[in-house]
C-alpha cells in the first residue's frame, strides 16, 4: 500500500482509542463499584470496549461537582465574552476531531460513516457554535413600571441540569441540550444511552481542553434504570432534559413528582404522517423524500415519516416511484463511505423491528419491499428497507413507533380525511404535506397537531428553529434561542423610586 495514501475508515478504526471511564469533576474515573459493561458495535456484534457502569453513588459525585461549580460561580459568573470563547473553542476542537468523533459514532451505534461525518458531527459543531455566539447577545428586560418604580426581569440559570439522551444521534442529542444549558451558565450531568456512550465521553474531555472549568460538565455512562433513574430522582438536580421514548419520558415526570419537583423537558417519540396530495409540485421528489424520510439513519429517527399518507388517485403511481428510489437504500458496512444504511443499534432493537414487520403481515398489510434481516453473516444487526401497502391507521404498525426502516402506506380520498388520519395518533412531533396550493398548505400547517410541519419537503429546518413535540411527543423545545428559556428562570426585581 502507498504509504502516503489516505488511510481508510477501516484503518482509522483499527487505531482508535476509546475513552471508557466516567468523566466526573474534570477527570476520567472508574465507577465507584468498579463495574463495567460491554460496549458493543452493532456493525459486527463485537465488544469495542468495556465502559464504566455508573450508579447512584457516581451520580452523587457528579451532581456534587456540578453543584459546587454552580454555587462558586466559576462558570456562570464568568464574563459572557469569556464563556463565549470557551464554547467557541469547544466547537473548534470538535471540528478538528470530526473524523474521530464520526468514527466513534459509527462504531458505537451503527450508522453509516458518511452520515456521521457529514451530518451528525457538523450539525453538532454548528449547534455549539450557535449557542456560543448567542451568549453575549441576549438582553434581559426592563418592565413598564411607571415613574415610581423600576422593574427588572432577569433570566437566571437554574443550577444543575440532568441530561438523559438516546442512541440514535448520540452526540447531536447531547449537544442540543448541553450547549444551551452551558451557554446560560448552568452545570451539567449527562447520561448517554448505554448503547452509545463513546462520543459523549470524548466531548467532555474536549470541553475541559477548551477551558470549561472542571466539574461543570460531567458524564456518567450506565443504564437507565440505575444511573438514569438516580439523576431523575436526585434532590439536587434542578432540571432534567430528556430525549427518548414516551414511556421513559413518563417515568421522568414521576421521578420529579416523587423527588424535588425538578423541571422536566421531554422530547419523546413520534409516528409522523407524510401526506402526498395529488397536486404535489413534484411527485418524483416527494417520493425520493418519502423514502429518505424513513430510511435515513436506518429509520431510527424520532421524526421519521413512518406513515405515508397518499391520495388514492395517485397511490399506485407513487408507490412505483417510492420503490424506484428505495433501491439506493441498502444496508452495508457502516465503515464503507458508500453505504447508505448501517445496522440497527442492538440485537434487541433488531428483534423489535422484525417483530413489528411480522405483526404488519399478520394484521393484513401488504408487504411490497424488504421485510427481512440482512447481512447476518457479519454478526451485525441489519434490516432491509421495508415498505407496506394497504395499511389501516388502526393497525399496530401505524400506531406504534417502530424506530426502524419500515414505511406504512395508508391511502385517503380527501384532504380532510388526510388531516384526520394525520392527527389520529398519540404523537405530535412532525408532519409533512406536499401540495401546490398555498391555502391547502396553510390549512395543513394549522390543522396538524405537531411541533414541526414541513411543506413540500421532509425534515426541513436548522439550528435557528425550535424543535420538539405536541401531545405525547413531549414538551419543551430544543434548538434556537427558545431552547435557552428552559434552562433559565425569570426573576423579577422591583425597585421603589417613590
Ligand atoms: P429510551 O429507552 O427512552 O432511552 C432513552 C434514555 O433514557 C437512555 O439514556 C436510557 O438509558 C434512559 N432510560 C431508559 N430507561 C430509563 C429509566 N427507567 N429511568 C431513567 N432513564 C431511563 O429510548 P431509546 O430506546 O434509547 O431511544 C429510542 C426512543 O427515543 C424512540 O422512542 C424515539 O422516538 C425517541 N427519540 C426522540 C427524539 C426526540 O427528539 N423527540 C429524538 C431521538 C429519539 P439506557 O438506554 O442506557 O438504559
Ligand atoms: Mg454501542
Amino acid at each position: 500500500m502507498d504509504a502516503n495514501a489516505t488511510p481508510s475508515w477501516h484503518d482509522k478504526a483499527a487505531r482508535l482509542q476509546f475513552r471508557n471511564q466516567a468523566f466526573i469533576d474534570g477527570r476520567f474515573v472508574d465507577a465507584a463499584s468498579g463495574k463495567r459493561f460491554d460496549c458493543i458495535s452493532p456493525r459486527d456484534g463485537k465488544v469495542l470496549t468495556q465502559v464504566a457502569e455508573c450508579d447512584a453513588e457516581d451520580v452523587d459525585r457528579a451532581v456534587a461537582a456540578a453543584r459546587r461549580t454552580f454555587e462558586n460561580g466559576v462558570w456562570r459568573d464568568r464574563h459572557p465574552r469569556a464563556r463565549k470563547s470557551v464554547l467557541a473553542k469547544l466547537a473548534q476542537l470538535m471540528e478538528e476531531n470530526a473524523d474521530e468523533l464520526a468514527l466513534l459514532e459509527t462504531l458505537d451505534m451503527g450508522k453509516p460513516i458518511r452520515d456521521a461525518r457529514n451530518v451528525d458531527i457538523p450539525l453538532s459543531v454548528r449547534c455549539v457554535q450557535y449557542y456560543a455566539e448567542a451568549i453575549d447577545k441576549l438582553y434581559d428586560q426592563v418592565g413598564p413600571s411607571g415613574p415610581d418604580a423600576m422593574s427588572l426581569i432577569l433570566r437566571e440559570p437554574l443550577g444543575v441540569i440532568g441530561v438523559v439522551v438516546p442512541w440514535n444521534f448520540p452526540l447531536m442529542m447531547a449537544v442540543w441540550k448541553i450547549a444551551p444549558a452551558l451557554a446560560t451558565g448552568n452545570s451539567v450531568v449527562l447520561k448517554p444511552a448505554e448503547q452509545s456512550p463513546l462520543t459523549a465521553l470524548f466531548l467532555a474531555e474536549l470541553a475541559v481542553q477548551a477551558g470549561l472549568p472542571e466539574g461543570v460538565l460531567n458524564v456518567v455512562p450506565g443504564f437507565g434504570e440505575t444511573a438514569g433513574q438516580a439523576i431523575g430522582r436526585h434532590m439536587d438536580v434542578d432540571m432534567l432534559a430528556f430525549t427518548g421514548s414516551t414511556e421513559v419520558g413518563k417515568y421522568f415526570m414521576r421521578y420529579s413528582g416523587e423527588s424535588n419537583l425538578k423541571r422536566v423537558s421531554l422530547e419523546c417519540g413520534g409516528k409522523s404522517p407524510h401526506i402526498i396530495l395529488p397536486d404535489a409540485p413534484d411527485l418524483d421528489r416527494a417520493a425520493r423524500e418519502a423514502v429518505g424520510g424513513i430510511f435515513f439513519n436506518q429509520g431510527e429517527v424520532c421524526t421519521a415519516g413512518s406513515r405515508l399518507l397518499v391520495h388514492e388517485s395517485i397511490k399506485d403511481e407513487f408507490l412505483e416511484r417510492v420503490t424506484h428510489h428505495a433501491a439506493r437504500w441498502k444496508p452495508g458496512d457502516p465503515l464503507d463511505p458508500k453505504s447508505t444504511m448501517g445496522a440497527m443499534v442492538d440485537a434487541r432493537q433488531h428483534e423489535r423491528v422484525l417483530s413489528y414487520i411480522a405483526k404488519g403481515k399478520a394484521e393484513g398489510a401488504a408487504l411490497r419491499l424488504g421485510g427481512f434481516a440482512a447481512r447476518e453473516e457479519t454478526g451485525g444487526f441489519y434490516i432491509e428497507p421495508t415498505l407496506f401497502d394497504r395499511v389501516d391507521n388502526n393497525m399496530t404498525i401505524a400506531r406504534e413507533e417502530i424506530f426502524g426502516p419500515v414505511l406504512s402506506t395508508i391511502s385517503f380520498s380527501s384532504t380532510e380525511e388526510a388531516f384526520r388520519i394525520a392527527n389520529d395518533t398519540i404523537y405530535g412531533l412532525a408532519a409533512a404535506v406536499w401540495t401546490r396550493d398555498i391555502s391547502t398548505a396553510m390549512k395543513a400547517a394549522r390543522a396538524i397537531r405537531a411541533g414541526s410541519v414541513w411543506i413540500n419537503c421532509y425534515d426541513g429546518g436548522d439550528i435557528t428553529v425550535p424543535f420538539g413535540g405536541f401531545k405525547q411527543s413531549g414538551f419543551g423545545r430544543d434548538k434556537s434561542l427558545h431552547a435557552m428559556e428552559k434552562y433559565t428562570d425569570l426573576k423579577s426585581v422591583w425597585i421603589d423610586l417613590s
